[in-house]
């Protein structure tokens, strides 16, 4: 039993001193003369010794769990501390979204964690080592953009890099030096004397490493890279999401100057053809034949279709570039409205449908850009015409506090094409009612028209089959004028 367990101070310091003491009573009692003698007396004390004994060892267990309790809560403290640093450099730089003040948050937060004087982050990229940037307490930053193939990293003498890229965990290492870099920032580099490579790996793969240098000792220890670990793993994460979203906004902007100059293009041949047209059928180029003018009828209203889908990309475009504003004044709503509906009164007539029109005595004031509003009205009002069986019954109405609602009976919108209808080039697929002409431009133009003068757009109530109310809600309203 002892020597199963040597070392364990239960044995040490209790049921030892309680077998021994416990040998020793055995001993006085064989020779246990009369009562009251001191070998009497001393049979009686020693029989409390082994429970004493045992109390001891009982003590002791209790005063080492204590301590091994103290020194995992210890431990424990310095994980959770360890973790809510890197969890909140996390949190802070989760709020970047742009590349650049990301990787400064990172590494500025790498080289506190790490205590070091330097900082720098190695992009891998095609086969290359390409430095993204670099910090520095002694005020000369690495180059950024400096280039390195991983062979000439080899011979450069920079394996450290390429030992953490392949051993995809962290290396502890002494100074290093890049071949090619300009003499001063050789020197820099020289005057570090410890060096700590951190992989960043995403799914097993390695997409940058983070390098810290201290020009003073002491070394890098582990600790010091168990405590940037949570950081690494995040910055990983960040890093591929921000380099996402970095290629999703230049292919938006692709998208963006490209229909821009699509509609630039168009619009000029396209304004031509019309004009040809509206002089052929006006005869200036001599009289039509009965056979001639409807072709021609027909020529001019696509030939209108066309430019009106060109003038909707062309806005779509310039509100996603961001190139025109608002210009904004005191409007009376009424007069908006009424100038809409006398626009599309017109279609309204051709096809037999119905407009109602319901405005306040008092005039509605808001600040806004005429223009915006009056696009938007014409849009949803177009729209109330075109997705309605026919004869369309729609109508416009305007609420004392600045709300114009457009209300129809139409073919309606299923709740999960709601809010969906409102994103750009979207549409519909509705096989019973057909595919009107259209370019999905118009509640998106609307929205954003509406949002830019303070408001908003909003589908209030859509039923399939019975019909649709748009609410257009405009900033701070004032009634009376
Ligand atoms: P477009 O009308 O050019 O297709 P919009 O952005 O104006 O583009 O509309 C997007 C889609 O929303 C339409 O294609 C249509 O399917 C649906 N929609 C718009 N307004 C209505 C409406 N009043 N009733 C039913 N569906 C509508």
């Amino acid at each position: 039993f002892i020597g199963g367990r040597r070392g364990d101070v239960r044995i040490a310091g209790g049921m030892l001193a309680a077998l021994t003491f416990c040998t020793f009573e055995s001993i006085s009692l064989l020779n246990l003369g009369p009562r009251f003698t001191p070998s009497w007396y001393a049979a009686h004390v020693l029989a409390l010794l082994p429970s004493a004994a045992l109390l001891a060892g009982q003590l002791q267990i209790y005063v080492v769990s204590v301590r091994a309790e103290q020194a995992a809560r210890a431990e424990a403290d310095r994980v959770a501390e360890r973790l809510r640093a890197g969890f909140e450099l996390a949190v802070e730089m989760a709020t970047q979204v742009d590349m650049e003040p990301l990787i400064r948050r990172l590494l500025e937060g790498a080289r506190t964690l790490g205590k070091a004087e330097r900082a720098s982050l190695v992009r891998i990229e095609d086969g290359m080592l390409v430095l993204e940037t670099g910090l520095d307490s002694g005020g000369l930053a690495a180059p950024t953009g400096f280039r390195n193939s991983f062979d000439s990293a080899v011979s450069d003498g920079v394996p450290i890099i390429l030992e953490a890229i392949r051993r995809r965990r962290a290396v502890i290492s002494g100074p290093y030096t890049v071949a090619g870099l300009p003499a001063e920032h050789q020197e820099s580099l020289r005057g570090l004397r410890h060096t700590l490579s951190l992989p960043l790996v995403l799914r097993g793969e390695v997409i940058a490493v983070i390098m810290l240098g201290r020009r003073t000792d002491p070394p890098f220890t582990e600790e010091d890279s168990d405590r940037l670990r949570e950081l690494t793993v995040i910055s990983a994460l960040l890093l591929r999401n921000a380099r996402l979203l970095d290629s999703a906004q230049e292919a938006s902007a692709a998208k963006s100057r490209f229909l821009n100059m699509a509609a630039h293009e168009l619009r000029t041949p396209l304004s031509v053809i019309s004009g040809y047209i509206d002089m052929l059928m006006s005869g200036t180029f001599g009289d039509l034949d009965h056979r001639q003018e409807p072709t021609l009828r027909i020529l001019s209203d696509k030939s209108g279709e066309l430019a009106s889908h060109v003038e909707r990309l062309l806005v779509a475009s310039r509100l996603d570039a961001g190139t025109s504003s608002p210009v904004a004044r005191e409007v009376d709503l009424r007069e908006i409205a009424a100038d809409a509906v006398h626009r599309v009164e017109p279609r309204a007539a051709l096809i037999g449908g119905r407009l109602e029109f319901k405005v306040p005595e008092e005039p509605v004031v808001v600040a806004a850009d005429p223009a915006d509003i009056g696009l938007v009205l014409d849009n949803l009002l177009n729209n109330a015409l075109t997705y309605s069986q026919p004869p369309p019954k729609v109508t416009l109405s305007l609420t004392r506090s600045g709300e114009l609602r457009v209300a129809d009976h139409g073919i309606g919108i299923s709740p999960e094409q709601q809010e969906r209808v409102f994103e750009q080039f979207h549409r519909v697929e509705n096989p019973d009612f057909g595919y009107p002409p259209g370019t999905g431009l118009g509640l998106y133009i609307s929205r954003r028209l509406a949002e830019r003068n303070g408001g908003s757009l909003v589908l209030e109530k859509s039923v399939p089959d019975a019909g649709s109310t748009f609410l257009l809600t405009l900033g701070e309203s004032h009634k009376g004028g």
